[in-house]
């Protein structure tokens, strides 16, 4: 793999005015991984602030019910309710390690705003989230956690208001401030080196998941399936299994109101407007038309709500190392409460999506079969769009 590539996906697309910030993070990145004094800080965050390990959880009615040995990964027992806050805690020890004063990012869920507000509260910085006016709107609970935790929220109020906005608002600031300021970016998305450095913060999940089912199970699963939405929490679980040839990894794109509708998120599975381009940085899937301008996307789920998908990604797909395939919104919400009964485990939206899709893979799976669903958030941030999606009734 040449540096910073994923076969043909990934690279550096950016300004001339990025590249020292770009290169020196760079080079911070590459001498964390060798740090004892790094490392030793990153393992005692993660025990004691996070609460790692996260519990695999053997889901027993879910198993009876499907037919075959369910698990559950849970990044929702993860200190703010999701896996994000791995890659925002290492970001930030990072940025001290690069003597930055100032943490800037995007959200939309919110998800990740809130890990790095929580972050940057935790390791002592000056913080600025922008997010989209829409997401504001649909995530209130997680704008409130922001401010709470110190952090200024800055509403962005240019083109569809969400997500994509809120990074374009995002660089705009890092391009003028980055001398002081390290940009804390959610996913395995943008320019190298974040793709690598997020997946590296998250393969913990992978690295615990492998560790507690052959401890459980004395064998791998037959299938690892995750929600993509940037594809971080996937990348997180599926790195370690990688090198492990039969075990599938499934991906769960957001299939909105359905392909026809042209409103969803799913920028492998629509392949009229799904192509490779170049979105915020770096080479990769992402929705567009015939003239490279990109669509604005769907979905229930804020978190999935994105039209680029990582560029690991579209290799692993490429390579035909893991299957990309997407739920509607209306089997995630199925799947939402279906998970709430079975198990009293209420997942995230976004997680919901995985969710759907293990009950159309459990179909043809086995009874010996192991299957591990990565649980990435809770649902507790979206119940006010579950109760007003389902016509205010449960
Ligand atoms: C943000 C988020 C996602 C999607 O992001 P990935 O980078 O694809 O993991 C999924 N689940 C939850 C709970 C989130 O907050």
């Amino acid at each position: 793999m040449k540096k910073g590539r994923f076969g043909e996906f990934g690279g550096q697309y950016i300004p001339e005015t990025l590249m020292p910030a770009i290169k020196e993070l760079e080079l911070a990145f590459e001498k964390c991984k060798t740090d004892k004094s790094f490392q030793a800080e990153f393992k005692r965050l993660l025990a004691e602030y996070v609460g790692r390990p996260t519990p695999l959880t053997f889901a027993a009615r879910l198993s009876k019910k499907l037919g075959c040995k369910v698990y559950l990964k849970r990044e929702d027992l993860a200190h703010t309710g999701a896996h994000k806050i791995n890659n925002a805690l290492g970001q930030a020890l990072l940025a001290r390690k690069m003597g930055k004063k100032r943490i800037i990012a995007e959200t939309g869920a919110g998800q990740h705003g809130t890990a790095t507000a929580i972050a940057a509260a935790k390791l002592g910085f000056e913080c600025d989230i922008y997010m989209g006016e829409v997401d504001i709107e649909r995530q209130k609970p997680n704008v409130l956690r922001m401010k709470l935790a110190g952090a200024r929220v800055v509403p962005v109020s240019s083109g569809s208001r969400t997500l994509k906005d809120a990074i374009n608002e995002c660089l705009r600031d890092w391009t003028a401030s980055c001398e002081t300021t390290h940009y804390l970016l959610g996913s395995v998305l943008g320019p190298h080196p974040y793709p690598e450095m997020v997946a590296y913060f998250q393969s913990v999940i992978g690295e615990e998941t492998k560790k507690q089912i052959l401890a459980a199970e004395g064998k791998l699963p037959k299938a690892i399936i995750a929600c993509v939405g940037g594809g971080s929490n996937a990348i997180g679980i599926f790195k370690k299994f990688v090198p492990e040839h039969k075990v599938e990894l499934i991906g769960v794109e957001a299939g909105g109101l359905g392909l026809d509708s042209g409103k969803h998120a799913a920028r492998f599975a629509d392949k009229k407007i799904g192509r490779p381009g170049v979105l915020h940085g770096t080479f990769t899937y992402v929705l567009q038309d015939k003239f490279g301008q990109i669509y604005n996307t769907h979905s229930v789920s804020a978190g999935l709500d994105y039209s680029a998908v990582g560029p690991e990604h579209s290799m692993l797909r490429q390579l035909k190392r893991a299957k990309y395939t997407f739920a509607t919104d209306k089997e995630a919400l199925d799947a939402f409460k279906m998970l709430s009964e079975t198990e009293g485990i209420i997942p995230a939206l976004e997680s919901s999506h995985a969710v759907a899709f293990l009950l159309k893979y459990a179909k043809n799976c086995g009874p010996n079969n192991i299957v591990i669903v990565n649980i990435s958030g809770r649902g507790d941030k979206d119940l006010g769009i579950v109760v007003k999606e389902m016509g205010g009734k449960l």
